[in-house]
């Protein structure tokens, strides 16, 4: 059944397990693929430029910026991030469903901006389990972690204007979670009727 692509866009606080959740989620379900953001990051060990992330810079991403090619971009922990708007066309024309795995300030962009889009944010169960998660990472210097938590108290307030919220206690539980609304969002009446209509002739 053919139907136009969906947009997920996923945000949560660092450390609640929301790159765990889109990888896993993107295994087990069909057709979702993970859209390739914009950065001006460096490449970390194993990432690969095109798969992970475009690794571009400042310059560049600056100009496309400056030349309207961003559905949305932010800066975030001292880095430019952003969605091409070729790219999200590209998966919508192809009827192919994507995962922007994008910060709050992006999502609240998209959410001004595109009308079909579903939004969902991804909570750790409390505050002093995401120090845990953060602090059993053993990547981040203690000052890092104090301002991840710091952040995470005005990220988390923002979930209030997200379509879904699932809390990543139990990962098996989130994934299922999160699974459950991608299969139903497909389901959408507004989604299916046009590829039904002529068929049931209604
Ligand atoms: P990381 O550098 O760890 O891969 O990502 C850092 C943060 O940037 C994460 O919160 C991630 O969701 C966010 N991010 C990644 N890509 C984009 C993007 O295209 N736009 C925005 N607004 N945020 C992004």
């Amino acid at each position: 059944m053919k139907r136009e692509g969906i947009i997920f866009i996923i945000s949560a606080p660092s450390g609640a397990g929301k790159t765990s959740l889109c990888k896993e989620v993107i295994d087990i379900c069909q057709g979702v693929r993970h859209s390739v953001s914009y950065t001006t990051r460096q490449a970390r060990p194993g990432e690969v430029h095109g798969r992970d992330y475009y690794f571009v810079s400042s310059e560049k991403f600056r100009s496309m910026a400056d030349s309207g090619e961003f559905a949305e971009w932010a800066e975030v922990h001292g880095n430019l991030y952003g969605t091409a708007i070729s790219t999200l066309e590209e998966y919508r024309n192809n009827n192919v469903d994507v995962i922007l795995d994008i910060d709050c300030q992006g999502a609240h962009q998209l959410k001004q901006r595109f009308a079909g889009g579903v939004f969902i944010f991804i909570l750790p169960p409390s505050f002093h389990e995401l120090r845990r998660r953060l602090d059993r990472r053993n990547s981040d210097t203690e000052a890092v972690i104090e301002r991840r938590i710091l952040n995470a108290g005005a990220e988390i307030r923002e979930s209030r204007w997200y379509d879904y919220i699932i809390v990543n206690d139990d990962f098996k539980q989130a994934l299922n979670e999160l699974k459950s609304v991608i299969l139903a969002e497909r389901c959408r009446t507004a989604r299916v009727l046009e590829s039904i209509s002529k068929k049931f002739d209604i």
